[in-house]
């Protein structure tokens, strides 16, 4: 019989990062993991084989109900991983409302759950944080650039506004709380209609549609692949250091859209078109983690470079769609 080590809480662990994070916890046998999911934007297929662990308990439930409290209160919890909130732009400006509750009272629930069972718990915020950035790089010390009256706020916004909240349960209660700024991380873990730029371009030149850039496709991203991201999550809850403080969590090297559209034609062999769309409103023009807090807090730096996450990327997307 196997003696549990400890017990972690993954909100929105039917996601992309989240059962990502699940299946790597799980590789210690020791380590009981209980993921909360409403399946808002995660799918049951992405846990589906997490449900053959005996250390893995699933619950279907909205996080921003209170009820999450009289269930969970009383546990012997250690870890907490926030990760509950819709990411990519298409869904969240579907579900504008919601986005705005998980972020909010979903990450209050969360904090005082913290509170009460004495766990750690890690906050996943996001460069959206910085809005359209006039700095560049981007350090944590920077305030941002956020614009409240358009579509991108609801995300941008409420998760500035659970950073408020992580700040006010560190100072005010002690909670050992962990904010994770991350940066655009990718693996075909995404959705293939999940909207995001990898995984649109990756999907369309494996399928023959055309590869949309939106505007003239000069605006840039610094890309992270997901075991880069998961593993700097980790740290941040394994290191003390890391408690009470706000992280970059993403890769330096920039790029603009256009040579990714590029990149993702050449190492797919397609012959898709690259076509012109309409850029959205408020579109952050570049964007580039300063990542020196992260090295010097956790010791962590991005080893997947780009080339090599596309690959991997492809491969597996390429299995997916059977082609
Ligand atoms: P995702 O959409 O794939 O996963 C989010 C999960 O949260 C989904 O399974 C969804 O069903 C669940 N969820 C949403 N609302 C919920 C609620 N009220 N109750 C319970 N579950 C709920 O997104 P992701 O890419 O895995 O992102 C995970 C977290 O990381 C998010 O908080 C996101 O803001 C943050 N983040 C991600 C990136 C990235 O590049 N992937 C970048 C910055 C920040
Ligand atoms: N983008 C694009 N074509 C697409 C999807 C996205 O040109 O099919 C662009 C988008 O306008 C943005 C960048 O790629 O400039 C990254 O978009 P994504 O939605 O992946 O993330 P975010 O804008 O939140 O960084």
């Amino acid at each position: 019989m196997n003696i549990l080590s400890k017990t972690v809480i993954i909100t929105g662990v039917a996601g992309f990062l989240g059962s990502y994070l699940a299946r790597n916890l799980l590789k210690d046998e020791k380590v009981l993991v209980i993921g909360l999911d409403n399946f808002s934007t995660g799918k049951r297929e992405n846990i589906e084989d997490l449900l053959n662990y005996p250390k893995f308990q699933f619950v279907q439930f909205d996080i921003t109900q209170p009820d999450i409290l009289n269930i969970l209160g009383f546990a012997n919890i250690h870890e907490i991983y926030h990760l509950a909130s819709p990411a990519s732009p298409k869904f969240y400006q579907a579900i504008p409302f919601e986005t705005i509750e998980v972020n909010s009272k979903g990450t209050y629930n969360m904090l005082e759950l913290a509170k009460r069972t004495g766990a750690k718990i890690l906050y996943t915020s996001t460069s959206e944080a910085y809005g359209d950035p006039e700095i560049h790089p981007q350090s944590e010390i920077y305030r941002g650039n956020v614009n409240t009256w358009g579509p991108r706020a609801c995300y941008d916004e409420s998760k500035r506004m659970g950073e408020v909240l992580c700040y006010l349960y560190h100072s005010l209660y002690r909670t050992p709380v962990k904010v994770a700024r991350i940066f655009n991380t990718y693996s075909a873990g995404l959705r293939n209609d999940d909207g995001r730029v990898i995984s649109n371009f990756v999907t369309q030149a494996l399928t023959g549609a055309d590869i949309t850039v939106y505007g003239d496709g000069t605006q840039t991203r610094s890309f992270c692949y997901v075991t880069d991201t998961i593993r700097a999550l980790m740290l941040m809850m394994e290191k003390d250091k890391a408690n009470g403080e706000i992280i970059n969590i993403g890769n330096s090297l920039e790029y603009k859209i256009i040579d990714i559209a590029h990149l993702v034609k050449q190492f797919t062999n397609s012959h898709s078109t690259i076509s012109f769309q309409p850029l959205p409103q408020d579109d952050p023009k570049q964007r580039r983690p300063d990542i020196q807090k992260a090295k010097n807090l956790l010791g962590w730096e991005p080893k997947v470079n780009l080339e090599e996450g596309l690959q991997l990327t492809i491969n597996v997307y390429r299995k997916k769609l059977s082609i």
